[in-house]
Formats: C-alpha cells, structure tokens, sequence
C-alpha cells in the first residue's frame, strides 16, 4: 500500500522515504505511486483547517510510511516562523478581473518564504522529510544533494539544506543566464556544507549533466566507498512534490472562509510552469479531491509545453530564449513524465518509449487518447516578453498589486482565456516577490531603472508604496563566497571533489 515505482517500469517498488532518499529511479525514471486518488480529502471540512493541518493531512496521504510524529515534526519545522505570514500561503483578491466574463480572479502569494520564490515551500520541508530517511543500513551514510537550477530552485535547496546534518548540497546554475539577485543569493550562501558552482551553458544542459551525474554508476561506487550517496532536490523529487499538493487545498479554504465560494464549486488555477512541478501538484490534488475545473499552464517564450498541450507532440529541438522569466527557461519539462505515467493510466512502457525518443531523437508524440485526457484537464497559454511586461503594467494599473515576471505570465493568459464553464473562482499562483527581479519589474512599469538592481528596488518601492523583502534588500552587504565556473564536461568532478570533503 502507498509503495512507490519508476514510471518507466514497476519491476522494484519502494516506500516514500526510500524515494525521497534517492530523488530519481534508477532508470532515469520518476517515483510514482499508483495510490494516488485512493484516499480523498472532504472538501466540506476544509474551511476550518489552518495550513499546518492541510499540511499534516497531504502530507500523511501522500507520503504514507511516515509516521504522524514524524509528519507533525516535519510541519512545524518547515513552516513554524520561517514565512511571512501565517497563512503561509495567503490568498489576495484583485479588484478587478484580468477579463470580462465576470468571475473574481485571486492571487496566491507563494513567496513569503525565506528565499523569496514558491520553492521555499518545497524545499523548507525536503530537508526535514530526508533528515527522517535513515533507517538501520544506511544511518551513518552522508546524503550530497546535487541540483541544477533555473535560478530560484539553487537558493531555496540552499537555504533549506545549509548546515543540515548529515547533509551536503552543490548547486550549479547557468552562468549569465539568471538575475543578478539570484546570482548573488546563490555566491553569498554560507554554510560548510554548501558548494555553488556556475555553469558554461544554460539550464537544460546543467538539468541533463545532473541526470548523467546521478546515471554515473563508476561515480556512485567511489561515493559509496567514502560513505556518500547522491541525492536530488530538483522538482523530480517526491518529497519536492508532495508538499505543494498543500497550498491547492489551503487556497480553496481561504476561498470558503472569504464566502468566495461554497464546498464543491469549482477552481480554476493558473500556474507559471516550467519544469512542470508546481502544476503537477495541482492534479495530485484534484485527483485527492480538489474541485479544480482546469489546470491552466502558462509558458512564457519558452513554450514547449504549450505547442505539446495543443498538439501532441513534444520538441525540445528548438531555439532556447533567455527571458525575463529565468526559471521558466526549460525545453526539457521533467515532471511531464509523471503526467504522462497518469494520464497513460499506468503504462511504463509507453513512457520509457517516449522517454527515450525525447533522449535519442529530441521529440515524442503521445496516443490521442493520452493527449485527449491531459486537455480534458490542462489548459494553456504563453507570453511572449512584451506581453510580460504589459501585463506586469496591466495588473497595475487595474488592481495597485506589483506580480513579477513569471507571475505575469500567467496574468496575461487569464487575460486571454475566458474562464472554464462552472468555475467559481480562478487562482493566479504567484511564484516570486516582484523584488527578486527589480529591473524588469521596474522596467516594465515606465520606471527609471538604475545600473543597479538594489537601487532598481528602491525605485519599486518609492514607485510603488510596497517594501522589499529583507533577504533581497541586504543582498549587496554580503561577501561572494563562491566564484567558481565549470563547462558542462566538469561538473561531475565539481560534485565528487565536495562530496569527498564533506
Ligand atoms: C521554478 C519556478 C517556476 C516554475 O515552476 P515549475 O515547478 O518548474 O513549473 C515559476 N516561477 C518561479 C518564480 C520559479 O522559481
């Protein structure tokens, strides 16, 4: 019961905690659990649960070989005091709808963690949920978690792993390709545990030597010998997964205690996606569940996923862009596969097949009937960067509320679709503070924009009437800690020189 599997075969099977402690199966494939949708969450009790319950409840659905004790534990570390607000999630009404056809449009701010981006809801719990995997045989082994980053992933892993026992990260991101505020919460991080490298390339080519890292079985044999096991936090990990089921059903409860909607109407969510994670957790939890009428999934230039969403077939043979929206700049959208796992209702072999067409010839084509039932959920959109900055100005201008780029995103696709039929209300998921891309915010609503982002924030602010976090704001007082640059080629000699030292 609740025992996890690749999806691309089922031959070994492992509980929860053994699949959080090893990231990715052994095949390159993704952890899968046929008992999702098994037990259901009662959406008539949700408006009395506070997060911390929510919480506790998914998590003890979904990652069911942990104990209660353990669960509760993992909660309040995570979350006890380390997000803005209590809510930890908290949902804004904007005063006016990005459309005309009439339902109110919410915001959910995930970013008031302490790195500023959704993923410190995530990766605040991940190193919680791994500190509680050693068993008999393993107790004593160091776990070095290894992650490539699009820009906000590196932070919040870092931020969440620092100094955690037993625990080492090195995080890699692609050189020149993330903001400058991002670039710095990453080479200013402390922590002896903590190595941070920058990367010739861009994020898909750091995504795919992390996959051949974890592949390297020779690798694995002399880590071994030295008592270390590499471990992943990038989105492919359960334990990443799993605790953004949460804020889906802490959403529709601040709906019902706002009188927004009633138990059993229907949400529509629209979610900024790249590597296919945050949205996923949305279908975990309407599988759980959840009244969710459409998952809408906005792309920014990068539109892989929107060009497969309406047509079938995968290509990642296409021109990357570097946008405004760094972390949405992925061709290769991981978590994809475990859609495809559910919505080919559990046939491994047709995802291996696709698979490794996306690895041998850069494409795959799904069945039409695989297609038919992932639109039957999923709608899409993209935004091209004029359209960013447009709609970062247009929810100015008709609501006073600053989003940031990625966020934008999303709001321009609500400007664009009309709402699905039977939606009460529609959720924009907000993914980072305005304040971690200071230049392209202040840009984009006609401001003079400084040659540095920290006095590219306080035009935001001045401009604005809002305050930057404080994590971002005191960024420029701290030392570089890490400078080192590598090719592609030398990333898995970075990870094995740290994870020797650790
Ligand atoms: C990571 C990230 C995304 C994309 O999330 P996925 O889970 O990869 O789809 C969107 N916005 C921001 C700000 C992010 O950091």
């Amino acid at each position: 019961m609740g025992l996890f599997h690749s999806t691309r075969s089922r031959e070994a099977t492992c509980t929860a905690k053994q699949a959080i402690r090893r990231g990715i199966a052994p095949d390159g494939g993704l952890y899968v659990s046929d008992a999702l949708g098994e037990t259901t969450i009662d959406v008539a009790t949700l408006a009395s649960k506070s997060y911390f319950e929510l919480a506790r409840e998914v998590l003890g659905i979904l990652l069911p070989d942990y104990t209660a004790d353990e669960i509760a534990a993992c909660v309040e570390e995570a979350y006890g005091g380390t997000f803005a607000s209590e809510e930890v999630t908290p949902l804004v009404p904007l005063k006016q709808a990005p459309n005309a056809d009439g339902v109110s449009t919410y915001v959910l701010e995930l970013f008031g963690g302490p790195t500023s981006a959704f993923k410190d809801v995530a990766l605040q719990m991940l190193p919680r949920l791994m500190a509680r995997t050693g068993t008999g045989d393993n107790a004593g082994e160091k776990i070095m978690i290894v992650t490539a980053t699009s820009g906000d992933t590196g932070k919040a892993a870092l931020a969440g792993f620092a100094d955690a026992p037993g625990c080492g990260i090195t995080v890699f991101y692609p050189e020149g390709k993330v903001s400058r505020v991002q670039e710095l919460q990453m080479t200013t991080q402390e922590g002896a545990n903590v190595s941070v490298c920058g990367v010739r390339g861009n994020f898909d080519d750091a995504q795919s030597a992390v996959k051949r890292i974890f592949a390297d079985t020779e690798l694995a044999v002399r880590l071994a010998d030295a008592g270390v096991v590499l471990s992943s936090a990038n989105s492919i990990n359960v334990g990443r997964l799993v605790p953004q089921v949460v804020y889906y059903f802490a959403a529709y409860a601040q709906l019902l205690r706002a009188g927004a909607i009633k138990a059993g109407d229907a949400v529509e969510f629209c979610v900024p996606t790249g590597n296919f994670g945050d949205i996923l957790a949305g279908y975990y939890a309407r599988r759980m569940g959840l009244p969710v009428s459409r998952l809408i999934v906005a792309s920014d230039k990068n539109n892989v996923l929107f060009d497969f969403l309406t047509t079938g077939t995968y290509d990642r043979k296409r021109p990357f862009f570097t946008t405004t929206s760094p972390s949405m700049d992925i061709l290769i959208s991981s978590n994809l596969e475990r859609m495809l796992y559910y919505a080919a209702d559990g046939d491994c072999e047709l995802v291996a097949n696709l698979m490794a067409g996306l690895a041998d010839g850069g494409s795959y084509t799904v069945p039409a009937e695989v297609l038919a039932r992932i639109q039957d959920v999923f709608g899409c959109g993209w935004a091209d960067e004029d359209q960013v900055a447009a709609a970062i100005r247009d929810c100015w201008d008709a609501n006073a509320y600053v989003i940031d780029p990625h966020t934008a995103c999303g709001y321009h696709v609500l400007e664009e679709l009309p709402a699905s039929p039977g939606t009460a209300a529609r959720v924009l998921l907000s993914t980072a503070s305005p304040y971690k891309f200071p230049r392209a915010v202040a840009g984009a609503l006609g401001l003079f924009c400084p040659p540095s982002d920290f006095a590219c924030m306080d035009v935001l602010a001045k401009a604005t009437g809002t305050t930057p976090p404080a994590q971002l704001a005191t960024l420029q007082q701290k030392p570089t800690l890490h400078t080192d640059v590598v090719d592609v080629d030398a990333m898995g000699a970075f990870v094995e020189h740290a994870a020797l030292n650790l």
